[in-house]
């Protein structure tokens, strides 16, 4: 990917795609390219046309998504299975037929199994069934990476795609409702503490286990694969080691300074018991996760109070 090359980062705004952006302008990237959502729907299908008519992408990064914690997958399954489905449709064919030289999607993890072996190696897609709480949105992903690997095959597109463990960082949706774990208990534990509360109520039994990857890691990874992968096959991206949501429960408190008691809630869902990714590919490639859990959740609480999100 030359330095010159004319880059389209597709939900540059997003947690995921604005990483990417800072990514590539360290690297020194000139010609990035990005739209809001409000400027260019990607569920549109001609528009989206249009834009790629227009803006002659060469590489193309798809962070573009509709994106939620287990309680917003659980209640806007429509939204979804549709919105995921119909941007990602668009943006691939667009990309074929407007010859872009290399496209990278990001998929997820919760496209394995929900009692996939673990680490969960990438053979492991298609197995078994999925975790029904994020079901359609996994469906959508699974076609996204069906959509590339159809678009190789038929046409010899340079389409590759990438599955992400959990995610968290600057730019995350800290909204209570909507969010992903990390985020959520990070603005629960930090009001609590404003307000003196004496108790936080956290979601679920605290037993399942999940892997989070700082976003700057994610990003250099995806830049990574641009430059030097070139295949069908999925890959994994993640750090390889995973704790409870009671361990993450517990860190988070001590990272905003709460001290009143954590109570578990198992009214609510648990989600996949465990989702650990074997990243033993993208090792063998060259590339490993540097952020430590600690470092990372501390630039994140940093940047949360700085934003008062
Ligand atoms: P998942 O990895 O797709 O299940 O996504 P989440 O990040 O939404 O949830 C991970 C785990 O954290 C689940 O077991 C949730 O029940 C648990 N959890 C605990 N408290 C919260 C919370 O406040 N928000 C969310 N989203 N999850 C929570």
């Amino acid at each position: 990917m030359e330095l010159s090359a004319k880059i389209y980062v597709a939900g540059g705004r997003g947690l995921v795609g604005s990483a990417i952006i800072r990514k590539l302008r360290h690297n020194g990237c000139a010609h990035i390219i990005e739209r809001s959502s409000k400027m260019l729907d990607l569920r549109d299908q001609a528009a989206t046309l249009s834009f790629f008519r227009n803006e002659q992408p060469e590489y193309v990064f798809v962070a573009a998504a509709k994106v939620g914690g287990i309680l917003a997958n659980n209640t806007y399954p429509a939204d979804f299975i549709y919105d995921n489905l119909i941007m990602e449709t668009n943006m691939i064919h667009a990309a074929h037929e407007t010859g872009v030289k290399k496209m990278l999607f990001l998929g997820s993890s919760c496209i394995y199994p929900k009692f996939a072996p673990q680490p969960i190696k990438e053979e492991y897609l298609l197995t078994g069934e999925l975790e029904p709480t994020n079901e359609p949105y996994a469906i959508a992903k699974i076609a996204g990476i069906k959509l590339c690997q159809a678009y190789r095959k038929q046409y010899g597109d340079n389409f590759i795609s990438v599955m992400p463990t959990n995610l968290y960082g600057i730019n995350d949706n800290f909204d209570l409702e909507g969010a992903h774990v990390l985020p959520a208990l990070i603005r629960r534990f930090h009001e609590a503490k404003q307000r003196g509360d004496s108790a936080v109520s956290v979601w679920g039994t605290g037993t399942p286990r999940r892997e989070f990857l700082y976003v700057d890691d994610l990003a250099e990874a995806c830049c990574f694969l641009m430059e030097h992968y070139d295949d069908s096959d999925i890959v994994n991206i993640g750090t390889g080691s995973d704790i409870t949501i009671v361990e993450l429960a517990h860190l988070l408190a001590k990272v905003t300074g709460y001290q009143g008691d954590i109570v578990f809630d198992p009214t609510k869902p648990d989600g996949t018991p465990v989702k650990r990714l074997d990243v033993s590919k993208i090792n063998q490639l060259g590339w490993q996760a540097k952020t430590s859990l600690a470092d990372g959740l501390a630039t994140t609480y940093r940047w949360f109070c700085e934003s008062k999100k």
